[in-house]
């Protein structure tokens, strides 16, 4: 469900359209599959969806500025279903982008695949980290450490914390059954972010932009499994 309506609101970037327009649009969407937003509430958190343009990393608010060709942007999206939560986002370009911030989305997305394939029983926590890690500096981008994956489950935020940086073999041992969200933010510039005075949205500190990817996965006997893919 998750998936599905990420992909919807994807369908729906172009320039022209506001940040507001698509959070009232995934609201309207969790009412019609009779599921409840995870985010709206959460901490105070006042949308249905954080949506992160250019330079905002996470967490952004939606609002009614409309996008413009060239603009990158972030949403990221979750609900709850029978008790138990999903948490996807994208990065999606906004008409027609410049190719290092192509780079970036490119590179970010491989780099949250290099960590759902790290997922495996027996390995140990960090390896996804390392893989996420290795995958983003090979190319010269810059890993943000202010902000982590996480377990997810019957809550949206479980433990253990998943960084996407660090030595591999370490943490916990990764066992069938496990739910994670992993979710790498990538910046183009320096890896320095700063939340601005609304509490809550996080933008790089050198104004270079941000790309975020994000899926929930199950570690399962036949390796990872990603539950926020269509
Ligand atoms: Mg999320
Ligand atoms: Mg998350």
């Amino acid at each position: 469900m998750v998936a599905e309506i990420l992909q919807l609101l994807h369908e729906r970037v172009q320039p022209g359209v506001t940040t507001f327009e698509l959070d009232q649009f995934a609201e309207k969407q969790c009412i019609k599959w009779k599921a409840r937003p995870a985010f709206k509430g959460y901490g105070g958190f006042p949308f249905t969806i954080c949506a992160s343009p250019n330079d905002r990393v996470v967490h952004g608010f939606p609002d009614r500025k409309q996008l413009q060709d060239g603009d990158i942007l972030s949403i990221d999206f979750g609900l709850i279903i029978d008790g138990f939560y999903g948490d996807s986002a994208i990065t999606v370009p906004v008409g027609k982008i410049d190719a290092v911030t192509q780079q970036l989305l490119y590179v970010t997305q491989d780099s949250l695949t290099c960590g759902i394939a790290a997922s495996v029983a027996g390995g140990r926590l960090s390896d996804i980290s390392n893989a996420v890690q290795t995958r983003i500096e090979k190319e010269g981008f810059s890993v943000v450490r202010d902000f982590v994956g996480h377990g997810i489950g019957r809550k949206l935020h479980e433990d253990p914390q998943i960084p996407n940086y660090g030595a591999p073999g370490r943490g916990a041992q990764l066992q069938e059954g496990m739910t994670f969200a992993i979710e790498p933010m990538v910046n183009s510039g320096l890896s320095g972010v700063k939340v601005l005075d609304d509490g809550w949205t996080a933008v790089t500190v050198d104004g270079q932009y941000s790309a975020h990817f994000e899926h929930t996965i199950a570690v399962t006997e036949n390796g990872p499994e990603i539950l926020t893919r269509i």
